[in-house]
């Protein structure tokens, strides 16, 4: 049976925090509804103090912040965008049109259809997360849709040039320095000065997915990617303490609200995990945010088996999942919930994030038991059609159909089916 020797916050503070990002949400969104550009400049301003007649970013603007860049940052970008590209287009090869007679003059198909126009959310408020244009840019132009939006907060008072640069080389149609749930909004609900999409793509922090969430309906969502999230997987044969602390605290650092959980077999590793993880929190640049997060939702779990562990696993549905085990691919073979998988000391959830070519948006607060992350799928619509060939085929699923609508009380879906079985089959149904 399974120990925990340090617990994370508790479900109710996690649901506190939930209702005030809720509320702080509803009313933004409101606001903007109701008066459109003026509220957004004014939410930019209080939230990002950031001012401008227009947000969006002109093509000199976008050329000057690309120069900004040495000529390695851009062969770095061009090859991140590369790997996420092919992989992209790999995936969407793999999704075929189809066309099949189901019955002798039946034909039924359906038809990937782009979106024709996606709003790409860019996180920037802690760290200019200039990977998130790749994943989001990048694979909605794969997936063919024409307008594609993109929006970044400011980052240090300015547009930060890393993000401005990928989102341009990515593809990006439109290219606005807005953040936030201002931002989420003006591309979601529409305002003079920015035309609404149909879907909103991309990780953010809290207020940016509940956004996202408040807005769905209205406009199509990829999933809910919100602050990220890591598991990992390990016992003595496939990790040291080592390994474990620092793929635990590179995702920690994501944020003040970011948990990182081990879930190992070895009470030996995770004691030494634990120290490891102190001692490297001593050194880390980035330890204010690492430590806050691991201090309040860090959690170290100690299992019986690989069996227990996936059950475990399944259960946090974590979007990251890095294994370390013996037996990696026991995990790829059993666990149902995560966002995504690395399998094995070698990988680890930064090459996903930045460069091998899977897609970094990934779901959160276990929305991995129903979603997996974006890909060129959530900008694609498969679309059903179907034609009837010939009169002996109308009038056979006409009289199946007359009934059915009879059981159901239809007389206006029976009647439908009933003229076919008259004109086509040239006989009377009794119903
Ligand atoms: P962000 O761009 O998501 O959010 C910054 C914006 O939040 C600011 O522009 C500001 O307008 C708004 N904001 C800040 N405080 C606010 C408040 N009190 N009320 C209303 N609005 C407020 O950037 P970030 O904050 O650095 O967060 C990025 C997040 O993205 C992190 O939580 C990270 O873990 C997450 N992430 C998730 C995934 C995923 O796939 N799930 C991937 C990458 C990053």
């Amino acid at each position: 049976m399974a120990h925990w020797i340090k617990r994370g916050a508790s479900a109710e503070a996690k649901a506190e925090t939930s209702r005030q990002v809720r509320d702080t949400v509803e009313e933004i969104l409101a606001d903007i509804e109701a008066r459109g550009d003026d509220a957004v400049r004014e939410l930019s301003i209080r939230f990002d103090q950031w001012d401008r007649d227009s947000y969006r970013l002109t093509d000199d603007e976008i050329q000057a912040c690309i120069d900004t860049l040495n000529p390695q940052d851009i062969r770095d970008i061009e090859f991140a965008q590369t790997q996420v590209r092919n992989f992209a287009r790999i995936q969407r090869d793999s999704m075929k049109d189809v066309e099949v007679e189901t019955l002798p003059g039946v034909v039924l198909g359906h038809r990937h259809l782009p979106l024709n126009a996606a709003g790409c959310y860019v996180p920037g408020g802690k760290y200019p997360l200039l990977a998130s244009a790749h994943m989001s840019v990048i694979t909605a132009k794969v997936a063919g849709v024409p307008r594609v939006v993109t929006c970044a907060p400011p980052f240090q008072g300015k547009p930060a040039p890393a993000i401005v640069a990928a989102q341009a080389m990515a593809g990006a149609d439109e290219i606005y320095c807005l953040g936030g749930i201002q931002a989420v909004a003006a591309m979601g609900i529409g305002t003079r000065s920015i035309a609404p999409v149909d879907i909103l793509v991309g990780p953010g922090n809290a207020f940016v997915a509940e956004a996202k969430r408040q807005l769905f309906g209205r406009v199509g969502i990829d999933l809910f990617a919100g602050p990220t999230e890591t598991l990992v997987i390990a016992d003595e044969i496939g990790c040291d303490a080592e390994l474990a602390a620092t793929d635990l605290l590179g995702q920690a650092e994501h944020g003040p609200d970011s948990p990182a959980v081990l879930l190992t077999t070895s009470e030996k590793l995770a004691r030494e995990t634990m120290a490891e993880v102190e001692r490297l929190l001593e050194i880390l640049p980035t330890r204010d945010i690492a430590r806050r997060a691991w201090d309040a939702f860090g959690e170290v779990i100690v299992a019986e088996d690989d069996a227990e562990m996936v059950r475990i696993a399944d259960e946090i549905a974590s979007e990251h999942v890095q294994v370390m085990t013996a037996d990696p691919d026991y995990f790829l073979a059993h666990m149902t919930n995560y966002g995504a998988l690395f399998l094995g000391a070698r990988t680890n959830v930064s090459f996903g994030d930045k460069v091998i070519g899977t897609n970094h948006t990934l779901p959160t607060k276990k929305a991995a038991r129903y979603t997996g992350g974006l890909w060129v799928g959530k900008f694609i619509k498969t679309c059903t059609y179907q034609r009837v060939l010939t009169d002996e085929a109308s009038a056979l699923v006409g009289e199946y159909c007359s009934r059915l609508c009879a059981l159901e009380g239809f007389a206006g879906h029976g009647e439908q089916a009933n003229i076919r079985v008259r004109r086509y089959g040239h006989r009377d149904v009794p119903y």
